[in-house]
C-alpha cells in the first residue's frame, strides 16, 4: 500500500500490474487532484511462472555479481568499469559482502561472481570470498599479481571449488597486449599456469571487439594447448560501456539481466555499472529488492514482446 502524488500513476499504473500479472487494488484518492491510494499484491514467481519459463535465460536470483572493487592494475581500452590504478576503489567491505550474500542465500541465490577492477588487489578479498561460502564462486582476475607474496598465500589459501576466471583476449600477445597493456598476455598465461598448479579449474574469457572466426579458432586452439576444457571458456565481445569508443550497443532493453551489487548501489548487469540508466538502486542490499525490480522489468518487456509492442518508458 502506498500514497501517491502523481497523476499520471492513476493510468499507469494498472497498465503496468496488468503486465507484469500483479493485483492492483486500486484505494481511495482523497480529492480529484489526489493523493492516491494504491495497494499492489505481488506475484511470486516460480519455476513454473513467468521468469522461469523464458528458455535459456538464467533465472533471475540463480547468480549475482558483486564488484569487489574499482582500482585495477590494468587501465585496459575497452574496460567497462573504468578501472585503472587511479581509479576510486569503491571497495566492498567484508560486512557488506557477508550481509549481502547472507541474504542471497537465503533467497535461493547459487552463485556469486567476485569482479573489479582487479580483486586482488582488495586487501580483503579473502573474506569476500569466505562471505560467499556455500555459493559457487568465481573470481575474475587478469591474473597477473597473485604470483608472489601475500596475494599467492592468499590464492593458495582458497577453496579449490573457487574459480579463478583469467582475461586472455587473443592466442598470442599481440592483440591481447594491444588492448590490455605491453607485457600483459605473457604475465596472464604465466598466472593461468600458476592457478592450475595448484589445482584450481581455471575457466578463460576473452574479450573481442571483431569476432573473426579465424582469431576466435586460433583462439581455441591456445585455450587446447592450455588445457583449458571447452565448457571453461567465454568469448564475448566488447560492450560499448566505460572506456570503450565502439563494441555492442547495451541497454536494459537488450542485455540480459545479471543484478550485480557494488559498494556504493545495485545494477542490472556489470557491464553497465557506469551507465546511470542501468543503476537500480543506491545501495547494495537488499538484495531482494535488486531482484523484484528485475523480474518486474523483465515481466514488463516480456508482456510487450509477447503483444508484439515495444516498450515504452516514460519514468
Ligand atoms: S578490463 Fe579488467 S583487467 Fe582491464 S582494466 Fe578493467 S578491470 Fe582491469
Amino acid at each position: 500500500m502506498g500514497e501517491h502524488r502523481n497523476p499520471r500513476l492513476v493510468v499507469d499504473l494498472p497498465v503496468w500490474a496488468e503486465l507484469v500479472g500483479h493485483e492492483l487494488h486500486q484505494g481511495v484518492a482523497e480529492t480529484p487532484e489526489g493523493p492516491w491510494w494504491f495497494s499492489v499484491r505481488k506475484t511470486v514467481p516460480t519455476s513454473a511462472g513467468t521468469v522461469f519459463s523464458l528458455g535459456e535465460r538464467t533465472p533471475v536470483g540463480h547468480r549475482l555479481w558483486a564488484y569487489t572493487n574499482f582500482d585495477c592494475n590494468l587501465a585496459c581500452m575497452y574496460c567497462c568499469a573504468e578501472s585503472s590504478p587511479k581509479a576510486d576503489a569503491r571497495r566492498l567491505t567484508p560486512e557488506v559482502a557477508r550481509e549481502a550474500f547472507g541474504e542471497f542465500a537465503t533467497l535461493g541465490g547459487s552463485e556469486v561472481f567476485l569482479t573489479g577492477g582487479e580483486p586482488f588487489m582488495h586487501p580483503e578479498l579473502g573474506e569476500l570470498v569466505a562471505a560467499a561460502e556455500g555459493l559457487h564462486r568465481t573470481i575474475l582476475t587478469n591474473a597477473m599479481i597473485f604470483g608472489r607474496g601475500r596475494r599467492r598465500e592468499l590464492l593458495e589459501s582458497l577453496d579449490r571449488d573457487v574459480v579463478p576466471q583469467v582475461s586472455l583476449d587473443s592466442s598470442t600477445a599481440t592483440l591481447h597486449d594491444q588492448q590490455r597493456g605491453k607485457g600483459s598476455w605473457s604475465r596472464a598465461i604465466e598466472g593461468i599456469g600458476q592457478a592450475r598448479t595448484l589445482g584450481f579449474q581455471v575457466r578463460v574469457a576473452a574479450t573481442m571487439f571483431d569476432e573473426d572466426p579465424a582469431g576466435v579458432d586460433a583462439l581455441h586452439r591456445r585455450f587446447d594447448q592450455e588445457g583449458i576444457a571447452m565448457e571453461s571458456r567465454v568469448i564475448r565481445p566488447v560492450a560499448a560501456e566505460g572506456f570503450a569508443d565502439s563494441g555492442v550497443h547495451v541497454s536494459i532493453d537488450n542485455l540480459e539481466p545479471e543484478p550485480t551489487i557494488t559498494a556504493d548501489g545495485a545494477w542490472w548487469h556489470p557491464v553497465a555499472v557506469t551507465n546511470p540508466h542501468t543503476r537500480i538502486q543506491d545501495t547494495p542490499t537488499p538484495v531482494a529488492e535488486l531482484l523484484d525490480v528485475v523480474r518486474d522489468t523483465l515481466a514488463v518487456q516480456d508482456a510487450a514482446a509477447r503483444s508484439g509492442r515495444e516498450v515504452f518508458r516514460c519514468a
